[in-house]
């Protein structure tokens, strides 16, 4: 399979943007876009770290901040073996674009390491994590610059990562970081909230396309975001048919129940040999025959290559970028609709700035009352998308996209880094 930038990908989003630029709903040029076309700024950082075997291994991390016209950016960090500077680049732009599509006051970011987990000993990844909050503390802060998990992290790292920066900076500073421990100031509901944020999503779109109380379902990556989904959806009737992790996955037509699969991942660290279940590989997954399709792994799932093939009816991205641009415009052509990730995983980012404004103030929320404020972001973004979608006649990517960048724009052009139409009087 060949293999796309995801940076370079997007960019090209963005350069098709310009044949909208004429439409009133529309408020930015092509000048305008240029300003997102790199980063404002990115870290790279090399560091030795002495391993407990004794070893020294030199670490190789990321720091993007992409666009900040609109606040502190925002992003998470992701510890995974191919993690190179061009996908952080991408998963930064897109964390701008998302923040703005939820109207959150935050521009966007991301991080990155690039290690394998699965290989390094706990000890050796709170080093790793600890060296790398060493390195980068001068660049984030909870007005600068605020992290959060993403692949391969957790709320553990997150507490190792803040109990490091609070050392450094001789005082508590739980907004520094966000998808913390509950104990260390994290909010109820963050561990759910991308999938969740996804489901109240999926709920809207399934009733403007129709989609039967009874769909089936297949979900791509058996993680933090991809489990919760697959649950939440059987919980509300969904047959969920097809499963999978990075070691491969599972079909079966009855519907799986997911508290199963997730006790039985638990115990053998893989979904794979799950009893009652045909298997499958993760491309086989994508070409089901089900009703709806739910990537929840990584990027450039869905390519050229393959988008032909596909046969759900909709696709709710909840990972970030697993649709090439030219797999968009196959799937598009065969009326699939695409529910892109700027909108349907900002869930996560949504809760993750409700601790934020908990740290803040210090005074913290149940969980009935995160959720209940999620669900109404959540589905004002997607009304507002989708009012573009049906103004514009153009799909919901490119909806979400020109929702976010007007707002991006607005803010640059207050600032006055853009050319505003306003005349001071
Ligand atoms: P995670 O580390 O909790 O889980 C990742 C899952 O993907 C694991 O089940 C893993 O086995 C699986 N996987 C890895 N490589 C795979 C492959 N090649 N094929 C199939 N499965 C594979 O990560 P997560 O937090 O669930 O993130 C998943 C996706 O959701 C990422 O694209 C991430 O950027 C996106 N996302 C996550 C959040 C969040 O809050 N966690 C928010 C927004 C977007």
């Amino acid at each position: 399979m060949t293999k796309v930038n995801p940076f370079e990908d997007t960019l090209c989003r963005l350069k098709a943007l310009t044949k909208h630029c004429k439409d009133k709903a529309v408020r930015f040029n092509e000048k305008d876009l240029e300003l997102l076309s790199a980063p404002k700024r990115i870290l790279i950082v090399n560091f030795p770290v002495k391993m407990k075997d004794g070893s020294v291994k030199i670490i190789n991390g990321y720091r993007v901040q992409y666009n900040d016209a609109r606040g502190p950016t925002k992003g998470g960090i992701r510890f995974h073996p191919h993690v190179d500077i061009e996908e952080v680049k991408a998963l930064a732009l897109w964390m701008t674009l998302k923040t703005a599509v939820l109207d959150l006051p935050y521009g966007g970011a991301k991080g990155g390491i690039t290690i394998d987990p699965k290989s390094t000993s706990n000890e050796d990844i709170e080093k790793i994590s600890r060296e790398f909050i060493r390195q980068i503390h001068n660049f984030v802060g909870p007005t600068k610059d605020i992290p959060a998990p993403d692949v391969y992290t957790n709320p553990q790292v997150m507490a190792w990562m803040l109990d490091e920066y609070e050392k450094i900076k001789g005082e508590k500073a739980p907004g520094m970081i966000t998808g913390k421990p509950l104990e260390l100031g994290g909010s109820k509901g963050r561990d759910v909230a991308t999938a969740q944020g996804a489901a109240y999503i999926f709920r809207e779109a399934a009733d403007e396309y129709d989609l039967s109380a009874n769909a089936t379902v297949a979900v791509q990556g058996f993680g933090n975001a991809g489990m919760h989904i697959a649950r939440i959806l059987s919980e509300w009737g969904y047959r969920v048919v097809a499963l999978s992790d990075s070691k491969g996955g599972i079909y079966n037509d009855a519907g799986f129940n997911i508290e199963e699969v997730a006790e039985f991942k638990e115990k053998k660290g893989s979904l794979v040999d799950f009893p009652k279940a045909k298997k499958i590989t993760n491309e086989e997954l994508l070409l089901l025959n089900v009703d709806v399709l739910v990537p929840a792994a990584l990027e450039n799932q869905i390519t050229k290559e393959n988008a032909a093939n596909v046969k759900a009816k909709l696709v709710l991205e909840v990972a970030n970028g697993p649709v090439t641009s030219e797999a968009d415009a196959i799937l598009h052509k065969n009326d699939i609709v695409v529910v892109p990730d700027i909108l349907a995983n900002a869930g996560g980012v949504t809760v993750s700035y409700f601790e934020w404004v908990q740290n803040n103030s210090g005074y913290y929320w149940e969980e009935k009352e995160v959720l209940e404020k999620l669900e109404k972001k959540m589905v004002a973004a997607f009304k507002e998308v989708h009012e573009l979608v049906k103004k514009l006649d153009i799909d919901h990517r490119t909806a979400a996209y020109i929702l976010a960048i007007n707002r991006i724009v607005e803010a640059e052009k207050k600032r006055g880094n853009l050319t505003a139409e306003e005349k001071v009087k």
